[in-house]
């Protein structure tokens, strides 16, 4: 989650340069639209307030899915279409109401979780949505009931990436690792803008580990949970940036 209030979320998309500006839902044609990225990723925009970024990994006509927005509108839909695929499996960074929406369109033996993740998904204490101030949005996941679904732990099954924790944002985080393409996944571990770490299971301590420990990871370009990729260069100097804003307890 970036910040309550959708016009702050706005300006900070505007200043950094990360995904258009998209009005209101009841101006909107689209819920998503799609752009093809490095090697077999694809990024989607979920034209939601708040809503965050969503990533494909396509390999051998499967779609690995990595967020899922807020999603108003049918994610699972989108994607089999776009793609013209059936076999999708679905993952999350952590579970913040603007990464998981779009879980509830997708079957329980589709979505693949880090136990720490599904653990947090039961408690809607941790999904952060006491920061909306959209009624429309905080409808939405009023009723969500994500509970009674079996989740089916990671490991093992999402080979293409190492998940690796990344406390701080929250206690539940991880990011997603593909050595082979040199590219990570990080959620709200970092993104271009200024790191969160308000919420009640957030730890400043750990945030900063986890900062270190991306900078030790050879990676070339990371896919962030909001606004725009960053490649290595622009990713060591946000890091900086958030390293010095924790430390001095600005936030
Ligand atoms: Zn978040």
């Amino acid at each position: 989650m970036l910040v309550a209030g959708w016009f702050i979320n706005i300006l900070l998309r505007v200043k950094i340069g990360g995904q258009a500006y998209c009005p209101p839902q009841n101006f909107m044609k689209n819920e998503f639209s799609l752009k093809k990225l490095i090697n077999n990723y694809y990024l989607i925009t979920d034209n939601q307030p708040e809503a965050s970024n969503i990533f494909v990994y396509l390999n051998k006509g499967q779609a690995l899915v990595i967020d899922s927005g807020v999603s108003k509108k049918n994610l699972k839909q989108f994607i089999s279409s776009k793609f013209k695929i059936k076999k999708i499996k679905i993952t999350l960074t952590h579970v913040h109401f603007d990464h998981i929406g779009g879980l509830k369109y997708f079957k329980p033996s589709e979505v693949f979780l880090p136990k720490q993740i599904k653990n947090n998904l039961k408690n809607k204490k941790n999904w952060a949505l006491e920061y909306i101030t959209d009624k429309e949005t905080q409808k939405l996941f009023k009723n969500l009931s994500l509970n009674s679904i079996l989740y089916q732990n990671s490991e093992g099954n999402l080979k293409i990436f190492k998940i690796i924790n990344a406390l701080g944002h929250t206690n539940e985080s991880v990011m997603f690792f593909d050595k082979q393409n040199k590219v990570l996944i990080t959620g709200d571990s970092l993104y271009s803008g200024k790191p969160y770490c308000f919420f009640y299971n957030s730890s400043k301590t750990n945030f900063i580990k986890t900062l270190n420990k991306i900078k030790n990871l050879k990676f070339n370009y990371i896919l962030p949970g909001h606004g725009k990729i960053l490649n290595r260069k622009a990713a060591l100097s946000t890091i900086d940036n958030w390293i010095k804003a924790l430390k001095a307890k600005k936030l």
